[in-house]
């Protein structure tokens, strides 16, 4: 369609929205001027560093996907075809989900490839557990010293004793099929102390366990949460949010933290921590009161009869009669009582609740982590906020919010290996009968009540020394060879994890490794390649390659080969393994890593037939093109699916949790107040510490080697409103000391308007360590010492910040900030929800300023307290096991991984 020149003016000037653009999601729409991925193998670009010179540089532009979030942006590598090296990472447009744009953790894969001190070679432990001595060893070695560790505990018979522990996956079903060819129920995950309590909520709504929101169709977006500058699919949201945005739709933002999100929001809502439910819930009840609710939707697609037949057998069996009863149920629900519960004014209650009553349709919410995750009872949160959806009839809606499996690829595997033969009660403990992940966060507690080792344990893209709660925990496992006999951490980055391992083995990094990609990042359905650079490089230049290893730097592998060829080893032709790797194409061969994809592109629907339109098969257009578009939009899937729940409904009334004891929570209410409820702290000397934001420009624990990040942000005060500051007599840059349930950390203080009073907040990602013995990450690292002090007290102080030095890149030696922020999660006691499993983040703390003796930095730890702590919440869950007709858990919800059906039930 061709626009007048006022309308092209206007669009350029950008008072107007680009009016080319596609509203539907996944829709991409090619930059004028970027390259056509026919000339990407041949590209010239003016070299920058030549200026003023006009110096040509020849580049092969080769597709890949970030790897630095969940999100799996496109990138393209520019391949310099002088130095046969990636120079930059750019944006790749024919990508769906990012559609050429990038965070800044995207072009920051540059700085992670060429990090000075990236792990090069598989190095072996020498000396004790964690005392920093390594050595060299060679592929082979490895392979061979821990296949032989595996065999071993496989032929005892035991399905639980070689575990794999994943922080960031990044691929689909890979490693799950490795597990089951093993025969072992080992897969952990980092999902409980991330988004499990979101997953219970929206699980025991509709099975589907997280939301895939529409933002760019939208006429209200509701954020509990910050996802336009951070989170889950934070680029995707983010470029939608503002799509959204520009054609007029309202920005909702609950978070007690002034974000940069809630920054742009038109109304920011600065509820107290856990109390969101009672907000969505007196939304709710706007809804029902004013008779804005869709009775198209409601009527027919919730199980309201449920609900009427188990609370109300006496009263009419009509819809009418529900809403009347559901309205009475939710009586308690007054804007007064949500302002009174999230203490902010009942006004705006009121305000932001008619934008969200009116939206109808297209009302796209989104709660991801941030209060989910950090309140006892956070799976309430997502399960009231999408009460909202069912009443506003918007879910699977253009506009609204779908579940994100319609917009997720499943791929097809090439070989299914059978279900494991076992049950890991590690990893689900009978009493976390509704936990929706591993109860990860728990793990050391776990294995010191005696519930269990591992012969051989994987970690994998996985920090949880810092990372984790109870990081000290952590350690005290890891050091013990009789908790865990053999600990190997695949990891592209040194890791406090690493440095308490028996081999470190280098994973590569995004433009390193081959993944298959497919996130809801839209309501469109993706498919994407993450493909090792250099070897579509040296293909497209004719050179054979067999392992990636042998492109890659150093001896940097990746995953997916290195699992194929320990499987092959572990079995000494007795296993019944070996079979699970043969090639799907030669028969008796064992399968390549070309193969492997190639198969599972030859079954995506529509790939193809694109392929062939260019004279390519499937995986060459994916090599070419690195994604593929295989739905636009997947709206109202439940019109031919139904949903995949026990009444085929959206689940007002849970007949599960009926069954699994907490009949209370039949349907969505605010029955559980959270730990950090001020009626559960003491008075005004105890604070709410928030210690779960993600600040946007950094990864959890890989970004510490990444300059360009770290130089934007390295530090980790602590928000603090200028009433508590002034109560506790700190000014901007004071040292105050934050005490938890099990110990302490010294911080400074950031005195800012931007946080609730009575909340303390303090960044997720800083306070990166290494001790004298360890390697890696100095961008972010602080020096620090550790003492055992006797009696499970564990001390941490810091002997240097961050410091320049000598190396291969000039940059090292230009560091100019020292302040490497304080290890915060360390002192966090472990709060595991007794239904979601999740771990509740927020702790409850106390102020003061420090000691004489106490310095920025300092860390001090009981882990016997801690051990004590954990007993106490781990009470809350066995108070209330409950296992109907035996089962652990309710047979319909999902798990990672799923064992045969006879587990899932209690020995008798
Ligand atoms: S949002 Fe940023 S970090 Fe995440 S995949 Fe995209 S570019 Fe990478």
């Amino acid at each position: 369609m061709g626009w007048t020149f006022i309308e092209n003016l206007a669009q350029r000037l950008k008072i107007i929205p680009d009016l080319d653009r596609k509203r539907s999601v996944g829709a991409s729409v090619p930059l004028r001027t970027y390259p056509d991925p026919e000339h990407w193998h041949d590209h010239v670009e003016l070299d920058a560093n030549a200026w003023p010179e006009h110096v040509e540089r020849r580049y092969s532009l080769v597709p890949t996907t970030c790897f630095n979030c969940e999100s799996a942006c496109g990138l393209l590598a520019y391949v310099d075809k002088e130095s046969g090296q990636v120079a930059k990472f750019e944006g790749n447009p024919h990508h769906p989900g990012s559609r050429g744009r990038n965070c800044a953790k995207g072009p920051a894969t540059i700085n992670q490839i060429r990090d000075t001190e990236r792990i090069l070679h598989p190095m072996r432990r020498v000396g004790e557990r964690g005392a920093g001595g390594w050595e060299r060893v060679s592929w082979d070695e490895a392979l061979d010293e821990i296949a032989a560790k595996i065999r071993t505990s496989l032929k005892t018979g035991a399905k639980d004793r070689v575990v794999y522990h994943v922080g960031r996956p990044g691929h689909e079903g890979y490693t799950n099929r490795i597990l089951k060819a093993w025969g072992v129920d080992g897969h952990n995950s980092h999902t409980n102390i991330c988004s499990a309590g979101a997953r219970t909520g929206y699980g025991l709504w509709q099975k589907h366990d997280r939301p895939s929101p529409d933002h760019a169709n939208a006429k209200v977006i509701l954020l509990s949460s910050s996802h336009l500058e951070t989170g889950h699919y934070f680029n995707p949201h983010a470029q939608r949010i503002l799509e959204g945005m520009m054609d007029g739709a309202k920005l909702i933002v609950i978070d007690p933290r002034l974000s940069n999100t809630a920054a742009m929001a038109d109304h920011w809502l600065p509820t107290w921590p856990g109390s969101e439910s009672a907000l969505f819930l007196a939304w709710a009840r706007m809804i029902l009161e004013r008779d804005l609710y869709d009775r198209d939707f409601m009527e027919n697609w919730v199980n309201w009869d449920m609900w009427l037949d188990a609370a109300h057998p006496d009263e009419p069996r009509t819809f009418e009669r529900f809403i009347e009863l559901l309205l009475d149920e939710y009586a308690e629900y007054t804007p007064e009582f949500a302002a009174e519960e999230c203490r902010i004014p009942v006004e705006q209650v009121i305000e932001a609740g008619e934008a969200v009553a009116n939206a109808g349709s297209r009302l796209c919410t989104h709660v991801w982590r941030s209060a989910a995750i950090g309140n006892l009872g956070g799976w309430q949160v997502a399960r009231s906020l999408h009460l909202l959806n069912v009443l506003t009839g918007s879910v699977g809606t253009e506009g609204g919010t779908s579940p994100n499996s319609w917009s997720k690829f499943k791929p097809e595997l090439f070989d299914e290996p059978p279900d494991p033969d076992g049950w890991n009660e590690l990893h689900f403990p009978p009493e976390y009968t509704l936990s929706h992940y591993e109860m990860s966060h728990i793990l050391p507690h776990l294995v010191k009540d005696g519930r269990g080792t591992m012969d051989v344990y994987f970690t994998r893209v996985f920090n949880p020394v810092w990372t984790y709660p109870d990081g000290f925990s952590w350690i005290e496992m890891l050091e013990n060879e009789e908790s865990i006999g053999c600990h190997i951490a695949l990891t592209p980055t040194w890791n406090e994890t690493a440095f308490f391992a028996d081999y470190v083995l280098p994973m590569g990094h995004a433009s390193e490794r081959h993944d298959i990609n497919s996130y809801a990042t839209s309501a469109g359905k993706w498919v994407a390649f993450r493909q090792p650079v250099l070897r579509e490089y040296a293909r497209r230049e004719g050179r054979e390659v067999e392992f990636t290893h042998e492109v890659n730097p150093g001896e940097v592998w990746e995953e997916d080969e290195f699992w194929n060829e320990l499987s092959w080893r572990i079995d000494d032709g007795t296993m019944g393994i070996r079979k699970h790797f043969e090639s799907p194409y030669r028969e008796g061969e064992r399968i390549t890593i070309d193969e492997y994809y190639q198969y599972t592109f030859e079954r995506v629907p529509g790939l193809p037939e694109a392929a062939a339109e260019e004279g390519l098969d499937a995986l060459g257009y994916m090599r070419k093109h690195g994604a593929f578009l295989i739905e636009d939009a997947t709206y109202s899937k439940h019109e031919k699916e139904g949903w995949p729940t026990p009444s085929g409904k959206q689940e007002l009334y849970s007949q599960t949790m009926v069954e699994f004891g907490y009949p209370e929570h039949a349907i969505p209410h605010y029955r559980i107040r959270s730990h950090v409820h001020p009626d559960n702290l003491q008075g005004e000397d105890e604070y709410c510490l928030l210690p779960n934001f993600r600040l946007p420009q950094h990864i959890h624990s890989r970004s510490a080697n990444a300059k360009w990040l770290v130089e934007i942000a390295h530090r980790n005060p602590i928000w603090i409103h200028p009433k508590d500051a002034a109560k506790l007599g700190v000014d901007e840059g004071d040292l105050l000391k934050i005490e938890t349930e099990i110990g302490w950390f010294v911080d400074k203080v950031w005195v800012t308007e931007g946080i609730k009073p009575g909340v303390v907040g303090c960044s997720h990602h800083i306070g990166r360590w290494r001790r004298s013995q360890d390697r890696g990450n100095r961008f972010l690292t602080n020096e620090v010492v550790i003492e055992d002090v006797g009696e499970g007290r564990m001390r941490m102080r810091t002997v240097s910040g961050v410091e320049p030095w000598k190396s291969d890149d000039p940059d090292t030696n230009r560091v100019w900030w020292r302040d490497g922020g304080v290890h915060q999660n360390i002192t966090h006691a472990v709060q595991p929800d007794p239904i979601s499993g999740a771990h509740c983040w927020l702790q409850k703390v106390r102020l003061s300023q420090p000691g004489p003796d106490e310095r920025y930095g300092d860390v001090e730890v009981d882990t016997n307290k801690s051990f004590e702590y954990y007993k106490r919440w781990n009470e809350m869950a066995k108070q209330r096991e409950t296992h109907p007709r035996g089962e652990r858990r309710p047979l319909w919800m999902k798990r990672p991984l799923s064992p045969k059906k006879e587990h899932w039930f209690m020995p008798e």
